[in-house]
């Protein structure tokens, strides 16, 4: 292909610690085709555009302005009054962002970055720097993992607003994202793997057709599949009014069949598989095509910065397998597939052993994340075996099933092979949920198990959860107990709330799980918030808090972090420091925190309002609370069947709440 070269982006939000596997992937796929594209990281990028001086400064700015103009208005509707509760609530953090020496990205790129008491204040600083954002975007809410309205979910209405009125802060760093493209640029093909990324990733297309009309506009990646995939042809016919297709499964074929297509003049949409598009008679899915790896060249990592990433080291991110082997969890639902896993394929560990010595010589990288649904036991120690024979020297961490395979001999060529932390889903402490989930293990098994991978000096990170349809609450309590009792060889652990996928066994088969009925609210377009009604009562109030006071006690002995901080599983900056400091890294620090700096007095911010920001939050939590249980929380069998959660219909109940004067 001749001139402008189609660019693949990863937009934000995601984790700006460490690039993505799955454009890079994509990359090797077509150069090995013969086919050149450009990987975009826009996420990275926003991470540094959000940090930067002159931006805080701005959006401190309009922080300032805009709450000095509701303070000053003679009367407020329901919603002004909540924004100026968020605004009001946002100074202490805009000072934070204006006395941000050293930055958080001088700190997370440095030696600095292992100091715990100097890691802390970076991670304070970038909530500092979101808690602007979401004010000054109100009523949106950011994080690196979320993009959401403070009350209802993305609605098509809801996101065609966003989109269209530019509603995002990043909506200036797009344009001139776009801008810096090629004129002729033929193809902007946009990556959501999460969905934190779909918002924004509309809102970029969005920009692309404004600034690039003749190119295609295209979304694929697992989350944008997921939603999508479920969709009708109306539902899809209206995502499709914001992008020119969306690629459902694999995106290997689809994008050397429809690139080459592209640069021709020619649009024989219906015949490029995988992909979605509107046809004369609706939207249209190409033939199905399913990747086998073992073809697979390596990712292509080389027009990605990696020491632009929010870490002191490089690391690399490798899938050599796809779909999960066992794929037979209750609660489960990953990847490109319909329903439930996708079907299990791996690369040979000898080829993937050969492409990661390349890989981590080729760009001085000593970190490798083994990305896949999950790793299968016999895989890992082939694969181990292969690095160990080759003499590939990296360091490593995936996600494992724990299974009677790892013997103590096998755990210690893990760790020989360079494995030094393996994520395991627990899911429970009771064995008759780990039956009904159909783990395929038992309480003693994964004990045992854990305690051998622990002993050979690999950091064990437990994913587990509570609230899985028909757990008792002292079920419940068995799985955060038995987190306690086996600390001593667990070194990170997350103890989540159970959350109904779309897809997974529980949403097809409710019946056999104790679960009357699954719903979503009207509104709830993109079906990420599905609502169930349980056959047994619901938790009680007393009984939840019990539950949530017995875990922060387990949590309180660890230095548990959100994603994507060091104490979040499986992230970068927790294999960071579990290399530097060992298995230990993530107990509770010894040292305690340093208080913030002071805050200095920014020109413009207004201390002293003539509103009382404490009243006003009040009534407006008062609002959401009548509004979100009329909506939500008639769930339980009998009550009606009242589920309306859109935007225009949250937009009607704040139209009738009274001004305040
Ligand atoms: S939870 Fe893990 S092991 Fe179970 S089906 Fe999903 S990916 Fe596979």
């Amino acid at each position: 292909m001749s001139g402008a070269l189609p660019v693949l982006v990863h937009p934000p939000f995601a984790d700006p610690t460490q690039p993505y596997v799955s454009l890079p992937t994509l990359k090797g796929w077509l150069g090995a085709k013969g086919i050149a594209v450009r990987v975009l990281d826009l996420n990275v990028r926003a991470a540094h555009h959000l940090f930067d001086e002159a931006a805080l400064a701005g959006w401190v700015k309009r922080l300032g302005e805009r709450l000095a103009t509701l303070d000053r208005a003679t009367s407020l509707s329901a919603e002004e009054a909540h924004e100026l509760t968020v605004l009001a609530g946002a100074r202490r953090a805009a000072e934070l962002c204006l006395a941000m020496d050293p930055s958080p990205l001088e700190v997370l790129r440095s030696e600095r970055f292992y100091d715990p008491q100097q890691y802390e204040w970076a991670r304070q600083r970038s909530d500092a720097v979101f808690e602007l954002l979401s004010a000054v975007a109100f009523p949106f809410r950011y994080g690196w993992n979320h993009v959401t309205h403070h009350t209802v979910p993305w609605s098509f209405e809801l996101l065609a607003s966003y989109c269209t009125e530019h509603r995002s802060p990043l909506a200036a760093f797009y344009r001139a994202a776009v801008r810096a493209l090629p004129a002729h640029t033929p193809f902007v093909g946009v990556s959501v793997a999460f969905p934190s990324q779909l918002p924004e990733a509309l809102a970029l297309v969005q920009v692309v057709r404004e600034e690039l009309p003749g190119a295609f506009t295209a979304l694929g990646g697992p989350a944008i599949h997921q939603v999508v995939v479920h969709y009708d042809a109306q539902q899809r016919a209206r995502i499709l009014e914001r992008v020119d297709a969306i690629g459902l499964y694999e995106g290997e074929a689809l994008l050397e069949r429809l690139l080459p297509m592209l640069v021709a003049g020619r649009r024989e949409l219906g015949t490029v598989p995988n992909l979605l598009a509107m046809g004369p008679a609706g939207p249209v899915l190409g033939p199905r095509w399913t990747l086998l790896p073992k073809d697979s060249p390596a990712p292509d990592y080389d027009d990605l910065d990696l020491d632009s990433y929010l870490a002191p080291s490089r690391t690399l991110l490798y899938a050599p397998t796809r779909g999960c082997y066992w794929g037979r969890c209750s609660f489960c639902y990953y990847g490109l597939a319909e329903t439930s896993t996708a079907a299990y394929r791996e690369v040979p560990p000898d080829v993937a052993a050969t492409q990661l010595r390349a890989l981590t010589e080729r760009h001085g990288a000593r970190h490798v994340y083994l990305s896949c649904d999950v790793l299968s036991p016999s895989y890992a120690v082939r694969l181990a075996t292969a690095l160990v024979e080759q003499g590939v020297e990296l360091t490593w961490s995936s996600d494992l099933k724990i299974e009677r395979f790892f013997t103590d001999e096998r755990c210690t060529l893990l760790y020989r092979s360079g494995l030094r932390a393996a994520a395991f889903g627990i899911e429970s402490g009771s064995d008759r949920i780990l039956t009904l989930i159909d783990k395929g293990c038992d309480r003693a098994t994964l004990t045992a198990v854990n305690r051998r991978v622990h002993a050979a000096g690999i950091a064990t990170e437990w994913m587990a959860f509570t609230d899985h349809p028909d757990e008792t609450v002292d079920e419940a309590l068995e799985t955060i107990e038995w987190v306690a009792e086996e600390q001593g060889a667990i070194d990170l652990f997350i103890v989540g709330q159970f959350g109904l996928e779309r897809g997974s066994l529980i949403a097809q088969h409710p019946e056999r799980y104790g679960v009357a009925e699954v719903r979503y609210a009207q509104g709830d377009d993109l079906r990420l918030y599905a609502q169930y009604v349980p056959i047994s009562a619901p938790r009680t109030p007393e009984e939840t808090a019990r539950i949530d006071s017995v875990l922060a006690a387990v949590s309180a002995r660890y230095s548990l972090r959100p994603y994507p901080w060091a104490g979040a599983n499986s992230t970068h900056h927790t294999l960071l420091w579990v290399l530097r400091r060992g298995q230990g890294a993530l107990r509770r620090d010894a040292q305690g925190l340093l208080p913030l700096p002071r805050a200095p007095s920014v020109p413009g911010l207004p201390r002293r309002l003539r509103r009382d920001p404490g009243a006003l939050a009040e009534r407006v939590e008062g609002f959401r609370r009548r509004y979100l249980a009329r909506a939500l929380y008639t769930t339980l069998p009998g009550a009606p069947q009242l589920l309306e959660l859109s935007y225009t219909d949250y937009l009607g109940a704040v139209a009738l709440e009274p001004a305040l004067d």
